[in-house]
C-alpha cells in the first residue's frame, strides 16, 4: 500500500522525486515505518528517521513535510501544551491553532501573546489505512530483530523529537522550489488569520 501511495505522490510531486530519491528513500521509509508501528507508533519523528538513517535532520523534516503533500501517506497535526493545566492538545487545522481554546480546562490562548508559535511542534500522524495495513502485515511477517535507536515511543514522547514549528516554516521552501503545496497553503493560512488578529 506504502509502494503505490508513494508512487502517486512522487508522480505528483517533481521536488521531492528529485531531492528523495524513490529508490532511496521508498526502501527506508518502509522499514522505519514498520519499525515505528511495531513499537507502537501511530505519530512518526523526522528526527527518529534521521537518527536511524544517518539522514541530516533538517533534510528528514523536509521530506516529511513532502510526504504531507499526500493525505494518504502522513498527515500534519499540531501539537500545543496547554498554558493553564498543562493537557496536550492535538490541533487538526490552522484556524483552531490560532484560536486556541484547550480541550480540557477550556483556556483560551492567541497567537499575538507570547511566543505561542515557537510553542508549537508539529506531528506527523500515519494516515489511518496504512497504519492498519502495516499493522496486519505486522501480524503476518512479525520483524525478526528490530532495528531500532530506542523503544521510548509512546504518546508522551519527549519534545526534542517533535518539530518546532518555527524550524518547519523555514524548511517548506529551498531553493525557491516548495516541497509541499499542502504545507505551502497551511503556512499562508497562518499568516493570513494572523494578520486578522
Ligand atoms: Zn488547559
Amino acid at each position: 500500500m506504502l509502494y503505490k501511495r508513494l508512487n502517486a505522490l512522487y508522480t505528483e510531486n517533481e521536488v521531492i522525486a528529485e531531492e528523495f530519491p524513490f529508490s532511496e528513500y521508498f526502501p527506508l521509509l518502509q522499514q522505519f515505518i514498520s519499525n515505528e508501528v511495531e513499537l507502537g507508533a501511530e505519530y512518526l519523528s523526522p528526527y527518529r528517521f534521521a537518527l536511524s538513517f544517518s539522514k541530516p535532520p533538517k533534510a528528514a523534516i523536509r521530506f516529511f513535510l513532502g510526504l504531507t503533500d499526500s493525505e494518504e501517506i502522513l498527515r500534519q497535526y499540531y501539537k500545543y501544551q496547554c498554558d493553564e493545566c498543562d493537557a496536550i492538545n492535538i490541533i487538526k487545522d490552522e484556524k483552531a491553532l490560532v484560536n486556541f481554546k484547550c480541550k480540557r480546562c477550556g483556556f483560551e490562548d492567541y497567537l499575538e501573546t507570547s511566543d505561542y508559535l515557537s510553542e508549537v511542534k508539529l506531528m506527523f500522524k500515519i494516515e489511518d489505512k496504512l497504519l492498519e495495513a502495516v499493522n496486519d502485515n505486522l501480524k503476518i511477517n512479525p520483524l525478526s530483530s528490530i532495528n531500532t535507536i530506542s523503544s521510548a515511543v509512546t504518546d508522551e514522547r519527549g519534545d526534542l523529537e517533535n518539530v518546532n514549528f518555527n524550524t518547519a516554516e523555514e524548511l517548506i521552501i529551498k531553493d525557491g522550489k516548495m516541497i509541499s503545496k499542502v504545507s505551502f497553503e497551511r503556512s499562508k493560512r497562518i499568516r493570513k488569520y494572523r494578520n486578522l488578529l
